[in-house]
């Protein structure tokens, strides 16, 4: 797979960009995560003319449509801000990305819970940046993070698992339109949708099932969407562990009873969160090999991402 493409605020790369002339270098994003993914940073303060050191801005006045305004002169930057951005949205659209990683906390770049100041001074925390705003508004769907919500092992594994999604989608868009590749990609991922939504899981597989009902388009924009609304949605132990239970079903009849017996154990010690989701995988995995499952070889949901960044170590 060619390296993801992902949007991200420039100063999380270490460019010293901040109004104070500092970063805010983030070194799993550029050490571990950066062998996987090539960067395209933004700097919204930066690229709309701003200097480097600049005054610190801040949002103020209604949560919902704030203004952007340096914090001791009271200069309004929001046309400015909001002008810019929008040629820059344009720009962003050639670049095909599969995501954006904002700095949080950031009148401009923040992707939730960002200050915002009322008349009295007070600020309540219902934000968001002005750039991230309007990018989020212009690609709804695409996967977007901050990189403070990275500590999170659960959101981390669930931004990292939609972008390498969203990749082998994007390489089945640069092929010739083709029902039978819709089909082709909704069987691999079938696991991997039904981790993060059984409902999901239903629809989509009614509607690949009546691919040829629609025309191309529309079954490919469909898919798209249910695609990416389906893994926004969050795993869970009991999700997963409903997975690994239908994952065993394949193996009935090969399974000797100690086999089982340890199976199930290891997926119910999973389920009460004793263990890694790691540890039933790589025992099924095992499995898949010794007993030659070629329908679930193809499993995504069994690699979903590189090993080497240990996401289901953690969750
Ligand atoms: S938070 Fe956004 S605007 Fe501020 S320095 Fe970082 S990239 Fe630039």
């Amino acid at each position: 797979m060619e390296k993801i493409k992902l949007g991200i605020s420039t100063c999380l790369l270490g460019e010293n960009v901040r109004y104070d002339g500092g970063h805010k270098l983030d070194r799993f994003l550029t050490d571990t995560l950066g062998q996987y993914v090539e960067y395209v940073p933004v700097c919204p303060e930066v690229e709309c003319g701003l200097p480097i050191p600049r005054e610190s801005m801040h949002l103020e006045g209604d949560p919902d449509s704030p203004r952007l305004v340096t914090i001791r002169t009271k200069q309004d930057m929001t046309d400015r801000m909001v002008q810019w951005a929008r040629n820059r949205i344009i720009n962003l659209e050639k670049e095909d990305l599969c995501g954006f990683i904002f700095k949080s906390d950031s009148p401009s770049s923040g992707m939730e819970r960002v200050k915002v100041y009322n008349e009295k001074g007070m600020p309540v925390k219902k934000g968001v940046g002005m750039f991230a705003k309007i990018f989020m508004d212009h690609f709804p769907l695409l996967p977007v993070e901050e990189e403070g919500r990275f500590h999170d092992p659960n959101l981390r594994e669930n931004f990292i698992e939609r972008i390498f999604t969203l990749k082998r989608w994007r390489e089945v868009l640069e092929r010739k339109e083709s029902r039978g590749n819709v089909v082709d990609f909704h069987t691999r991922h079938k696991l991997l949708i039904l981790s993060h939504s059984p409902k999901h899981y239903q629809t989509m597989g009614k509607l690949v099932a009546k691919a040829k009902d629609f025309p191309l388009k529309e079954l490919y924009q469909k898919y798209q969407t249910l695609l990416m609304e389906s893994l926004y949605l969050k795993t869970s132990p009991k999700k997963n562990a409903n997975v690994l239970q239908h994952l065993m079903g394949y193996f009935k009849e090969q399974l000797s009873s100690d086999e089982k017996k340890e199976l199930l154990e290891v997926i119910d010690h999973y389920r009460q969160e004793y263990i890694p989701l790691i540890v039933p995988i790589t025992l099924i995995q095992h499995y898949v090999r010794k007993y030659d499952q070629p329908y679930l070889k193809q499993q995504v949901y069994l690699n979903p991402h590189p090993l080497e960044l240990q996401l289901r170590n953690h969750v």
